[in-house]
């Protein structure tokens, strides 16, 4: 009885997936503020050309650089599980599958994108770059790219993330990235925002400002953002294409794939390169989870919209609650995004792709009960893909189908143990976002057209 299925290091991909060369119509492009598509120098002063070109591009392979590989590494391929012991708890007749993300040294997929894109910005001559963290495991992933390739990293962390997940930033410091709470007086951006509210708590909106003013304001200075882009989606397929060989190893193909849903990165890491084969007729069901408090792709209409909170990003087309959307602050902090990757959106759109949301207590749940079968306490983000493998698992118990199903364990949660803590305390709650207030910032979406 297998467990893990491991492959050597020479089987790390060699290229990433590229999705587009498969989607039933060309993705519908970047608006700029007056409506027309944005042209790619607007976005040359804040990404270098190779990226730029990778958002653009409808190639089908596109090849890792060596370099990237070798530090991949370090890490790569990450472990495909069975689980053995969650399918005992559950009695089900369903075959579990996880790949673990957790293994990275980060502890999530981010560096899958950390590391190209820190790459490909030294490759340009780009000293420096920017970028903002929430719970900080964006940041903590490119403060180690940064390290390991000779790069500077400056982390706006919301304020309250700061003070209230102090070892994240310590892990940001211990890879040798510079980290401000943001709001800060560095930026025109954070000034403005400190003048008027100098308690604020600070938000990813305001920190996305500041990050992609001091990158726009500096020729050695670039931005990087951690999910939602084309070319994040691309470096995370690496994901599905080690699963993919790695089932075939165990004998087995999914019935259906379950990634969570933020910014869609980790979710169409594992589900882009099955939806290769979906496009050549097999059958898999792909299965993208949110929260209930954050319903981007469930309830959010599919509409061009701003990326950020401020309206400084060009508009993309994609699932979204409004850019001024404010998630309640649960305990998956990188879920609380008010968009969708464009990508994962227009397949949600066209039907290929099933979206589901969970509420918080019941994601907690299935987190602890993994932990306790397979040993690893998965982040809050990942207990959102791993409830609803359960939930089909228990469908599985009842109809005595023995389906296989896979599920992406996007990270561990050893930085978020406070969450479990109020979890088993007892003061979670469940939350249903409002139907009214949906509708009352879907209202202020960008004209366009
Ligand atoms: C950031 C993060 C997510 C959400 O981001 P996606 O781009 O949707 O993958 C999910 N899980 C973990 C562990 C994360 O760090």
């Amino acid at each position: 009885m297998t467990t893990k299925f491991i492959l050597p290091e020479s089987d790390i991909p060699t290229h990433w997936y590229n999705v587009v060369a498969d989607l039933p119509a060309p993705p519908p492009p970047p608006l700029g503020p007056d409506g027309k598509p944005v042209g790619l120098e607007a976005l040359s002063a804040i990404f270098p050309p190779a990226l730029i070109e990778q958002e653009v591009s409808a190639e089908r392979w596109i090849a890792i650089p060596d370099e990237v590989r070798e530090i991949y590494r370090l890490w790569r391929p990450a472990p495909l599980h069975r689980a053995h012991r969650l399918e005992a708890a559950l009695k089900t007749p369903a075959k579990i599958y996880f790949k673990n993300e957790a293994v990275s040294p980060a502890g999530s997929h981010k560096p899958n994108t950390s590391i190209p894109q820190a790459w490909y910005n030294r490759e340009a001559g780009i000293r420096r770059l920017t970028t903002e963290t929430g719970a900080g495991q964006w940041g903590c992933s490119l403060a180690l790219a940064g390290q390991l390739l000779g790069v500077e990293v400056r982390v706006y962390m919301v304020k309250v993330s700061y003070g209230q997940k102090p070892y994240r930033r310590s892990l940001m410091q211990t890879w040798g990235a510079e980290v401000f709470a943001s709001p800060t007086q560095l930026t025109n951006a954070g000034r403005q925002i400190l003048a008027k509210d100098p308690d604020t708590p600070g938000s990813l909106g305001i920190a996305i400002s500041e990050a992609v003013e001091e990158a726009a304001g500096r020729a050695d200075t670039n931005y990087a953002l951690g999910s939602v882009l084309n070319h994040v989606m691309l470096h995370q397929t690496i994901i599905g294409q080690e699963a993919k060989k790695q089932m075939a190893m165990a004998g087995d193909y999914p019935d259906a794939v379950f990634g969570c849903c933020g910014g869609g990165s980790n979710f169409a890491g594992i589900a882009f390169p099955y939806f290769a084969d979906k496009a050549a007729g097999k059958a898999v069901r792909l299965v993208a989870v949110e929260p209930t408090s954050c319903p981007t792709l469930t309830r959010g209409v599919y509409a061009y919209d701003y990326g950020d909170a401020t309206g400084l990003t060009p508009l993309l087309k994609m699932h979204t609650l409004g850019h001024d959307f404010v998630p309640p602050g649960i305990h998956a902090g990188g879920l609380r995004y008010h968009g969708a990757s464009p990508l994962v959106s227009q397949l949600v759109d066209a039907g290929l792709v099933e979206a589901v949301a969970i509420p918080q207590l019941e994601t907690f749940e299935a987190g602890v009960l993994f932990a306790r079968t397979e040993g690893i306490v998965p982040a809050p983000e990942s207990t959102h893909a791993i409830a609803a493998t359960i939930r089909a698992a228990k469908e599985c118990a009842k109809s005595g189908e023995p389906q296989v199903l896979l599920v992406n364990l996007s990270g561990h949660g050893h930085f978020d143990m406070s969450s479990y803590d109020r979890y088993f305390a007892g003061e979670l709650k469940d939350f249903h976002y409002p139907e009214e207030a949906i509708a009352e910032s879907l209202k202020h979406l960008p004209k366009v057209g």
